[in-house]
């Protein structure tokens, strides 16, 4: 047979959701498992989200809506964005798809064909860069370090912007590092796309998990100009416990959104219906269940990091936002660990599976093979079992 098209020769498995499954199929092996891989809540979904689900079901609300979303839950979104971040949208200016992961997809297509380039800053959210792939576009990779908080520098991005760069990626705070940019570090990184009419492409998914005071900045917030260059994703799988719902948006320039629109409507038709109407009820309702559960992240956050650093062969600061911690792994390099030589991020990752039961992503396919990701979006007993597992097996290796 002839060959698979480019993306089909080049498209990678997800390595967090790879990872995620392997744990997974060990859970049902009946293994003892720590889980520390997919980023999602490990609460349920509040519950008067899933009544507004319940009452869209017995309303019989089980039609396609329109492509890029219910008029209703399009309300709702630019009411948050005027309420939570100060942008005026009006509903042309959104687009409702399936999880932010999908709306970035569209948004890449709209904006990334061969010869264009995306910088995004790494460490990076794995996705980011297949997404690119996938449209055709070309990612380049602005690598900031532990040394610099994981947050890169407008000097650094303005040597990476050439006359093919189409759009620039912001994900603050960050997967997988954690790292929350203030307003000015935004500002000045931003001020270099917009002035040359690069699009910005705005990750907010994490906007509420920021620990210890720091506050979530909305670049579109910037000015009229800022708006007319940025697109803003977010979604609600982690503010409200809602992964598997599967419904994310994007608010930015008409043109853009209009056409991300047109393309969702001829790749899927519209996002789930019901689906649509409980992130609605999550959007206007009563936003506690996000502070509670954001109190529990921080919580785990400071234990995970604690107990990291006290192994002495990882080393972390506490991470401002997100729910992972990345800490560096480096030292590990070259030392047989439950009697196996540890080379990089995926040999320690195997390690740490095999030898200790305990689960998490190697940093290479982040941007950083010197780290590795843990999830805290996990309850207190499996990060206070699963980091005694870790500590055991690398004792005697600091
Ligand atoms: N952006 C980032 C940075 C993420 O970590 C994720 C992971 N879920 C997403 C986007 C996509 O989220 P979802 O598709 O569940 O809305
Ligand atoms: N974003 C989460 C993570 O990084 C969920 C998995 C995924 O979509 O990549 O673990």
């Amino acid at each position: 047979m002839k060959p698979l098209s480019e993306t089909g020769r080049l498209v990678a498995d997800s390595p967090t959701l790879a990872m995620g499954a392997r744990l997974k199929k060990l859970k049902s092996e009946g293994k003892t498992v720590y889980d520390f891989t997919v980023g999602q809540p490990d609460f349920d979904t509040p519950e008067h989200i899933k009544q507004a689900a319940i009452e869209a079901l017995k309303k019989g609300e089980t039609g396609y809506t329109p492509a890029a979303g219910m008029p209703d839950l399009k309300k709702a979104i630019a009411a948050k964005f005027k309420k939570e971040n100060g942008i005026d949208y009006s509903p042309d200016q959104i687009f409702v798809s399936n999880g932010a992961k999908h709306t970035l997809y569209h948004v890449f297509q709209m904006l990334a064909g061969p010869g264009d380039e995306v910088i995004i800053p790494a460490p990076y959210w794995v996705s980011y860069s297949e997404q690119v792939q996938m449209a055709g576009g070309t990612s380049v990779l602005v690598k900031a370090g532990s040394e610099q908080g994981f947050r890169v520098t407008a000097a650094q991005i303005e040597a990476a912007i050439t006359n093919r760069t189409k759009a620039l990626l912001v994900n603050s705070p960050s997967n997988p590092t954690g790292a929350v940019y203030t307003e000015q570090e935004l500002r000045d990184i931003c001020e270099l796309a917009v002035s040359r009419g690069i699009y910005i492409v705005s990750d907010e998914i994490y906007e509420h998990f920021i620990y210890g005071g720091q506050k979530a900045v909305s670049p579109a917030a910037f000015g009229p100009a800022y708006k007319d260059a940025v697109i803003t994703v977010n979604g609600v799988s982690k503010t409200y416990a809602m992964t598997g719902w599967r419904i994310g948006y994007a608010a930015g320039p008409v043109n853009v959104i209009r056409q991300a629109g047109f393309a969702q409507s001829n790749a899927t038709g519209c996002p789930c219906s019901i689906s649509q109407r409980a992130a609605q009820a999550a959007i206007l309702g009563d936003q506690t269940c996000v502070a509670n559960m954001v109190a529990e992240f921080d919580k785990r956050r400071i234990y995970m990091t604690e107990r990291l650093n006290a192994m002495k062969v990882f080393s972390c600061d506490p991470p401002a936002g997100a729910f992972y911690c990345f800490p560096r792994c480096d030292a590990l390099y070259g030392k047989r660990i439950g009697g196996v030589m540890v080379e990089n991020s995926t040999a320690l990752c195997e390690a740490l599976l095999d030898k200790a039961g305990v689960g998490c992503v190697q940093g290479g396919p982040f941007g950083a093979d010197e780290c590795i990701r843990f999830s805290y979006a996990t309850g207190m007993e499996t990060i206070r079992k699963g980091m005694d597992a870790v500590e055991a097996l690398v004792k005697g290796t600091a």
